[in-house]
């Protein structure tokens, strides 16, 4: 195990800010990782664990702690009756996973395409689009308990999903080393969502006789045009989570934003595009704070133009959740996690 110090984290992450890791190490295999928690617990170090950083702002002053990076790769896919699981590595790439499934004609992440990230990072937010969520085909979760140094398995009921979140995220107690998933052969499309069946209907591509990559190629295509690349936009994609309010509260409001939309989840609440809000009630779509600003296209994305502080990034999320909560009464949490002292 080689242990770098005050190693840069802002060129890690996609949002580029932020200053250094007091202690870094890359880990390739489990054993690997056992060293690293045997070290930070000898040495009393906090840990942080980096996957592809597209979900993270660090710190101006940076994390002062170990940060692993988790680089365990490798892809496992067994056929079983009408599908497939497939085990991959904490450290694969989200979204060449997806490709290497729909490769095989296998169903259920399509619609989870070009979401940037790590196969690690997917069961910790429970990422989701379009309709479809990973605990929808999410089988186990293999994972490191941080304090113990120990491996335990997780079935789907023990990662406790909620919307964007998991058992994961919540106890921040374990470091995730594989997952596996069952994936179908059967077609099994999701098309409910209006944007989909818009850009399905433009591209002529049959419900009939869609295939798993055309459905990848419709989510791509919408996905390209509403949200910038972080190849060359810095950013960590949607910002803050949409938020759910009870219904009661919802048609409260309606009574004075009538064109609010509104998406009946669980009984009673409903999911509010925050997009939406922040575009029309605080009229802060293009808000900025030094160089951040709220993306152009998607009010609910924050990107900079190469020059913002992580102080920055902070100073406009409060001004986006205090205009949210004045104007409108919800209490809004950031998707993104905060990384060090802030
Ligand atoms: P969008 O499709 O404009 O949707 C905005 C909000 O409305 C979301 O809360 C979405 O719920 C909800 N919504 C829209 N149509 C719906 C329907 N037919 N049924 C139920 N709920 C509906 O959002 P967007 O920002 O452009 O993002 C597109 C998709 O990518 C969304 O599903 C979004 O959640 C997802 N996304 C996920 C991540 C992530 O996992 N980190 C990051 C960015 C975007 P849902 O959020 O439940 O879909």
């Amino acid at each position: 195990m080689n242990i770098l110090e005050h190693i840069p984290l802002k060129d890690l992450t996609t949002m580029r800010v932020g200053g250094t890791a007091r202690f870094f190490t890359a880990v390739r295999n489990e054993s690997e990782l056992e060293e690293a928690l045997r070290y930070a617990k000898a040495h009393s170090l906090a840990i942080f664990v980096l996957g592809g950083g597209s979900n993270i702002v660090v710190s101006d002053a940076g994390f002062n702690g170990l940060v692993i990076k988790n680089e365990i790769y490798g892809c496992e896919f067994r056929d079983e009756e009408g599908g497939a699981l497939v085990t991959a590595g904490a450290g694969e790439s989200w979204d060449g996973l997806v490709e290497a499934t729909l490769q095989r004609g296998l169903w259920g992440i399509e619609n989870l395409s070009y979401i940037p990230g790590t196969v690690g990072a997917a069961p910790v937010q429970n990422i989701g689009a379009y309709g479809v969520e990973l605990k929808d085909v999410l089988e186990r979760v293999r994972a490191y308990d941080i304090e113990t140094g120990e491996a335990r398995e997780f079935d789907r009921g023990a990662c406790t999903f909620s919307y964007r979140s998991s058992y994961f995220k919540e106890t921040k107690k374990y470091i995730i080393t594989s997952v596996t998933l069952r994936l179908k052969k059967d077609s099994m499309p999701k098309t409910d969502y209006a944007g989909i069946a818009q850009e399905l209907a433009d591209s002529g591509y049959g419900l009939e006789t869609l295939s798993p990559e055309e459905m990848r190629r419709t989510v791509i295509a919408i996905r390209k045009r509403k949200l910038p690349d972080p190849s060359e936009t810095p950013t960590a994609g949607s910002f803050f989570k949409n938020p759910e309010v009870r219904e009661t509260v919802y048609k409260k409001l309606l009574e004075t934003f009538p064109d609010m939309p509104g998406f009946p989840t669980k009984e009673g609440y409903v999911k509010i595009p925050l997009a939406w809000i922040i575009e029309h009630v605080c009229s802060m779509k293009g808000a900025r704070a030094g160089d951040a600003h709220m993306f152009e296209k998607h009010a609910l994305v924050m990107v900079h133009g190469g020059g913002a502080r992580a102080s920055d990034i902070q100073a406009l999320r409060e001004r986006i959740e205090g205009c949210v909560f004045e104007q409108v009464g919800i209490q809004i949490e950031p998707e993104v996690q905060f990384i060090g002292a802030f």
